[in-house]
């Protein structure tokens, strides 16, 4: 295992210029560390950044200023000199396989399209990994002769997942993978990617709306607001105890599979919408709809700093040993 984590950030920022002249701030300073062989979720409502950010990581979008790392080399850099070395490393797998395939490619064609754009061996060659692909995400070979609009979607999502480790690489970025899926399917699909997960030994990241899969699949957490992280820890001591009042709210929507834990459960409901990436609120960026917001709230931006499940908070309320509680 390599010592350099497989994913840094460093003071990410992605701003969008509009048409109104005023620049969306869709991921606004992030610093990010992800292990190698870790399966890390992004969560956070819609349009708090999550998406720019993974698609920044794997650079299908570009960075307005700071650094992606991916192990040890700067990702921009690494893409200019060698993409196809960089394609080989990480991959991503978009939230609508359907819309990342060619339509008129079948599914043979959709799987070997990277083996040759990478120079991979002879027919027979690219033959038998196709097969190995199939293998790997559970699919017959029966689908090969198939158009994509002619499978379901868990099935296109398992060849996407194929596509994407055609190269073996070693990081996937997955946006909202489940989220096109039916619901008595997407069990079937993190089953999938927590089973290649081990055997392959990959880092995985995957942007979740989703807070019941995260806690099920991922080793540890970001949660984003507004396009900064608000809180990060390993998932289940975060889950237990989120220390940002933002992650109160969030995970206090997440049913309990424990009948005592449910029966008690409170949901907290925010007031308003979250408010708009070109204007941000000064200070902390929650304070408007933060049930325990104070003076100091709207003019100083809190830290990162030490929350009591071990990991981190942007709160000036959370210490190491205390966190405040939304009622
Ligand atoms: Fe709420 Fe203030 Fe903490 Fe922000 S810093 S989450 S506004 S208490």
């Amino acid at each position: 295992m390599s010592e350099k984590p497989a994913i840094e950030v460093k003071d990410l920022k992605v701003h969008f210029a509009t048409r109104a002249g005023t620049s969306v701030r869709a991921v606004d300073g992030i610093d990010l560390v992800i292990p190698n062989g870790s399966f890390h979720g992004i969560v956070g409502e819609s349009g708090c950044g999550k998406t720019t950010l993974a698609r920044t990581i794997v650079g299908l979008q570009k960075e307005t200023a700071g650094q992606v790392v991916i192990g040890g080399r700067d990702r921009a850099e690494w893409m200019k000199s060698d993409r196809k070395s960089f394609s080989r490393k990480v991959q991503f797998v978009f939230q609508d396989p359907l819309g990342s395939m060619s339509r008129r490619q079948n599914i043979y064609q959709t799987l070997e399209e990277p083996l040759l754009i990478h120079g991979f061996g002879s027919a027979e060659k690219r033959r038998n990994r196709i097969q190995e692909l199939l293998d790997l995400v559970a699919l017959s070979s029966t689908v090969l002769d198939r158009l994509p609009r002619s499978l379901s979607g868990g099935q296109r999502q398992r060849v996407s997942i194929a596509r994407a480790l055609a190269l073996n690489p070693s990081i996937l970025v997955c946006d909202e993978p489940l989220s096109a899926l039916d619901v008595s399917i997407r069990a079937q699909i993190v089953n999938l990617f927590t089973s290649l997960q081990k055997r392959l030994g990959l880092t995985i990241v995957i942007v979740a709306h989703d807070l019941a899969v995260v806690r099920e699949v991922c080793s540890d957490v970001t949660v984003m607001y507004l396009g900064r992280v608000a809180e990060e820890g390993i998932t289940r001591p975060l889950f237990r105890e989120p220390a940002h009042p933002y992650s109160q709210a969030l995970l206090s929507a997440v049913p309990s599979a424990n009948p005592l834990i449910e029966t008690t459960r409170k949901r907290i409901i925010l007031p308003g919408d979250p408010p708009s990436p070109s204007n941000p609120p000064s200070g902390c960026r929650f304070h408007t709809r933060c049930p325990v917001a104070f003076e100091k709230c709207g003019a100083e931006v809190p830290s990162l700093r030490e929350a009591p499940h071990g990991g981190k908070a942007a709160c000036h309320l959370a210490t190491s040993n205390k966190r405040p509680i939304v009622d």
